[in-house]
């Protein structure tokens, strides 16, 4: 717990300050909160459209601010400028649609049989808590709040102390429409954050580490709070032998290494069958030589610096275990500075190693060479964590049938884990409970109500 009043937000390429806010007192957290709670019943009232409609303004402003957007992300955690920029894109140029989407998932539903008719209400729970990471600092933030508001919830959002500015500022946008109180963010770290869990909110929506992730678990447990949990990973990708090495190379590269691995959904473990293993080692190093390292300001960088010094230590630590394990270092290994940490490709990696086994979330990825499929999938279900995974196999059935197979939420077959508009982001297992998007994901942020009366009597002939 920090006793300085003044969150201070630091780019780590510099270790330049770029802006500072209050921190919010943690004594002051139960009175927000139930703020929160009186201007919500007004703007439940307002109805789904009404409520649709004062938030569709939103997007074109943070289209229109997407560049400076993007800067203000690549400022505050690294990530090259035009993740950043596109990250702001996203939110921007979806949110009509997921507006629709939305309003859609959250109509009233009428279920009729020959006695009964029945109307599904899909009813505000109230307060929601939105805690959120710093390797999406918009992103994750709009994933929840945006679902939320339009169920017609109040929300108290707590962005990560390390991204302060970027959810104060995506805040202030909503703001512009939002009645008062209906959005309040508080600022702070851990401290802040566990006083949100304990206070008197109806959900607590939460994106962040496995350790976070059970502690809120435990606090909310005590009120039987309703909680989301998107928790960390430890993706596995496998390469079968009938895979275009080229093609799966250079997907593990770009997974592994974008926002220099710090990306819950990263390739941090490759299991390649042991007859292409190592084209496929000679064709990684060759891509991961290609990643320019540098200030995420500067157009040609690929892979900005960690956030923060202690990301970088522990992910430094694992590649210094490993190699004093036996681990060989194929690519990187070597020149890392400041927070700018080189990407690795490591190799002679077994699973008694934390590499191979905790979530690294930095730019490391491990390939350990398997005989067969059936070895390829029990290392790969190896493992707490059930977020993404992916198969490159050119026989797309013989791909399908082993991805069936693999305990991950998210799945992808030659590509990456995301799934087609509307579908959900979902984790499995210790990645986490509950779900983001889709229809399904906007529900969660709704108490079901039903409401039944006799079932209408055909006319009198
Ligand atoms: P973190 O758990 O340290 O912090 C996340 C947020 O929770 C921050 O706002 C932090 O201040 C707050 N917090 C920390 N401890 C808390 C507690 N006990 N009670 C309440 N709030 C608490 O995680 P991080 O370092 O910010 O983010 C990285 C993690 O997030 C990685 O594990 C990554 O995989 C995960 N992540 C998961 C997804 C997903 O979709 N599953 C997406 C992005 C990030």
């Amino acid at each position: 717990m920090s006793v300085f009043p003044m969150l201070v937000s630091v780019d780590p390429a510099t270790g330049e300050p770029v802006g500072e806010v209050p921190r919010t007192p943690v004594e002051a957290i139960p009175g927000l909160v139930a703020r929160a709670r009186a201007a919500q019943v007004a703007w439940a009232g307002l109805g789904l459209e009404g409520r649709v409609s004062r938030l569709r303004p939103v997007g074109a402003r943070l289209l229109a601010e997407a560049d400076a957007l993007g800067r203000l992300i690549t400022r505050e955690m690294g990530k090259p400028l035009r993740e950043g920029i596109g990250e702001a894109k996203d939110c921007g140029g979806g949110w009509s649609a997921e507006l629709d989407e939305m309003a859609h998932a959250l109509a009233p539903e009428v279920l009729e049989d020959a006695a009964t008719r029945t109307t599904m209400f899909h009813d505000p729970l109230g307060v929601c808590a939105a805690i959120t990471p710093w390797n999406f600092p918009l992103e994750m933030p709009h994933w929840m709040i945006l679902p939320a508001l339009v169920a017609g919830n109040a929300v108290v959002f707590k962005p990560s102390e390390e991204t302060p500015l970027i959810g104060a500022r995506y805040a202030e946008l909503l703001n512009e429409v939002l009645p008062p109180d209906v959005l309040i963010v508080v600022q702070g770290d851990e401290a802040q954050g566990r006083a949100l869990v304990a206070a008197d909110v109806d959900l607590i929506a939460f994106t962040g580490s496995r350790a976070a992730g059970r502690q809120i678990l435990a606090t909310a447990a005590h009120d039987l709070k309703r909680v989301i949990l998107e928790l960390g990973g430890k993706d596995p990708m496998i390469v079968l032998d009938d895979a275009n090495v080229g093609l799966a190379a250079r997907f593990a590269a770009r997974n592994s290494f974008r926002n220099c691995g710090q990306v819950c959904v990263s390739t941090e473990r490759i299991y390649v069958d042991r007859k292409i293993a190592e084209a496929f080692l000679t064709a990684l190093a060759g891509e991961t030589a290609k990643m320019t390292v540098g200030h995420g300001l500067l157009a040609r960088t690929f892979v900005g610096p960690m956030v923060a010094p202690w990301q970088r230590d522990h992910v430094l630590a694992q590649i210094d275990a490993a190699v004093a394990a036996g681990a060989r270092i194929v690519a990187g290994g070597a020149g890392h500075h400041g927070n700018f940490v080189v990407p690795t490709v490591l190799t002679d990696v077994t699973h008694a190693m934390d590499v191979a086994r905790e979530e690294t979330f930095g730019p490391v990825a491990v390939v350990i060479p398997v005989d067969g499929d059936d070895e390829a999938v029990r290392l790969a279900n190896d493992t707490p964590y059930g977020l993404g995974a992916v198969v490159f196999g050119e026989d797309e059935a013989r791909a399908t049938a082993v991805a069936r197979r693999l305990t991950a939420g998210m799945i992808g077959v030659n590509r990456g884990v995301g799934g087609a508009a509307g579908s959900p982001w979902v984790g499995a297992r210790h990645s986490g409970y509950g779900y983001h998007k889709g229809v399904a994901g906007h529900r969660q942020f709704t108490q079901v109500r039903i409401l039944s009366t006799p079932a209408r009597r055909p006319p009198a002939p």
